[in-house]
């Protein structure tokens, strides 16, 4: 069945809450370098902006660790801290205030180290995400299952069973893989064995288009099972594009409804209409309005006028005009050049209604 949430335990990263019935967070990576405080900062004000809801920073050496107080205390998202495999750098995190650790407890089994981070983690309600990804496989996880999600998994068991052993529990799975079918599997491997959160993503997904492509694949038929309870989607570009394209799929698949939606046609030879510049500066206009509107904007008749009735505002271009529609109606006809004006009136109409909407139920 679509989007029925599997019950998983629920961990809590300051006020935002992973797992259960909650809502899939969006979360990023800064790739500032951590010890530069005010960038750093900067950077998930901006995510923050952009719709992200927790934020990860690498801890590579000393100078971040020693920046982590200053950060988690100014830092407007409730912030994780990637050490991989550094103690000194897990046991500073924890005291620094951090309340969720990545660590590859694969690295780190020294037990006395290990049984150390879960009792400060466990004393400091600290989560641990535990990965495994497909290139950090171990070598007896290789030889026996060679490289494949089954491989994942039983890397996964074990390192789960290594935190377990010292009572800890908060725990966040991710299985990243670059293939995103490997990374398909392996997820739902997990949700039929284990109750711990899963955070998703296709890793090293690659530049925006072939990013966006491969995480849609990897992500979409376990959302739409109801598998993963936060995600993200790793880009070689700005973080903020990470949770754009976050936002879009979970839009487009119906786990959330906070985004304006531009229908717009793929143009052909009976288009009258100049529509590209126009969808261009609609995106741009509502890339800040978080509301559900949906816009279509068509270049011609012949499917604008279906489109337009069933939009909440409708565009249908015609030779250097354009008939604008409203919640199905037709509202007036206009000059090329006067559409844009038009429908940021409309837009404004309908983005103050959604804000007072807003402020009377709360
Ligand atoms: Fe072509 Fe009109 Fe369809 Fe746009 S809406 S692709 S212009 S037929």
């Amino acid at each position: 069945m679509l989007h029925n949430r599997k019950n998983t335990r629920i961990i809590k990263i300051d006020n935002v809450q992973i797992g259960g019935q909650n809502d899939v967070v969006i979360q990023s990576m800064t790739n500032t370098k951590t010890a530069n405080i005010e960038a750093t900062l900067f950077q998930i004000e901006q995510l923050k902006k952009a719709g992200c809801q927790i934020v990860r920073i690498a801890v590579f050496d000393e100078e971040d660790a020693k920046a982590l107080q200053t950060i988690v205390k100014n830092s407007v998202l409730p912030v994780i801290a990637d050490i991989h495999f550094n103690f000194e750098f897990a046991i500073k995190a924890i005291e620094s205030g951090i309340k969720k650790i990545r660590l590859n407890p694969g690295n780190l089994e020294d037990p006395v180290k290990l049984e150390k981070i879960c009792t400060l983690a466990n004393q400091h309600n600290v989560a641990i995400r535990v990965g495994v990804n497909s290139g950090s496989i171990p070598k007896w996880a290789l030889d026996k299952y060679g490289y494949s999600s089954k491989s994942m998994i039983q890397t996964l068991k074990h390192y789960i069973k290594l935190l377990n052993k010292y009572k800890f529990h908060n725990i966040v799975i991710s299985l990243k893989a670059n293939d995103p079918i490997m990374m398909m599997e392996a997820y739902e491997l997990a949700a039929k064995k284990f109750k711990y959160p899963l955070h998703l993503g296709v890793t090293e997904a690659g530049v925006l288009l072939d990013g966006t492509i491969k995480s849609t694949i990897g992500l979409t038929p376990l959302l739409l099972k109801g598998i993963g309870d936060t995600i993200r989607i790793s880009l070689t570009d700005d973080p903020v594009k990470e949770i754009e394209v976050a936002r879009k799929i979970l839009n487009a698949l119906k786990i959330r409804n906070d985004l304006v939606d531009i229908i717009s046609c793929p143009t052909c030879g009976r288009l009258n209409f100049n529509i590209m510049p126009l969808v261009e500066k609609v995106q741009e206009y509502t890339k800040d309005m978080f509301f559900p509107l949906k816009i279509s904007i068509l270049g011609c008749f012949v499917n604008g006028i279906g489109e337009g009735k069933e939009a909440d505002i409708g565009v249908a271009g015609s030779i250097q005009k354009a008939v604008i529609f409203k919640h199905g109606k037709i509202l007036k006809t206009v000059s090329e050049n006067q559409v844009f004006d038009e429908l940021k009136i409309l837009i404004d109409e309908e983005y103050n209604k959604y804000k007072s909407t807003k402020q009377n139920n709360n």
